[in-house]
């Protein structure tokens, strides 16, 4: 049998994205892990979803991330 070696994994580093809204192209920054729903600052459309670990960006696209 071939052990196999536990590999710690390191908590992903959180950052800020800067994310475009896809409804209406505002581009704004959030937080990678982001613990509460982030609303675009135009058009009020949430663009990320909080899962306990890293959020889902629901309805926005990065455009970059800022580390
Ligand atoms: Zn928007």
């Amino acid at each position: 049998m071939v052990k196999k070696r536990r590999i710690l994994i390191p908590e992903p580093r959180s950052k800020f994205l800067r994310v475009r809204c896809t409804v209406c192209g505002n581009e704004q920054v959030v937080f990678s892990h982001a613990t509460f729903p982030a609303r675009c600052l135009v058009c009020g459309t949430q663009l990320v979803q909080p899962t306990g670990g890293k959020a889902k960006l629901i309805n926005a696209e990065i455009v970059r991330v800022l580390d």
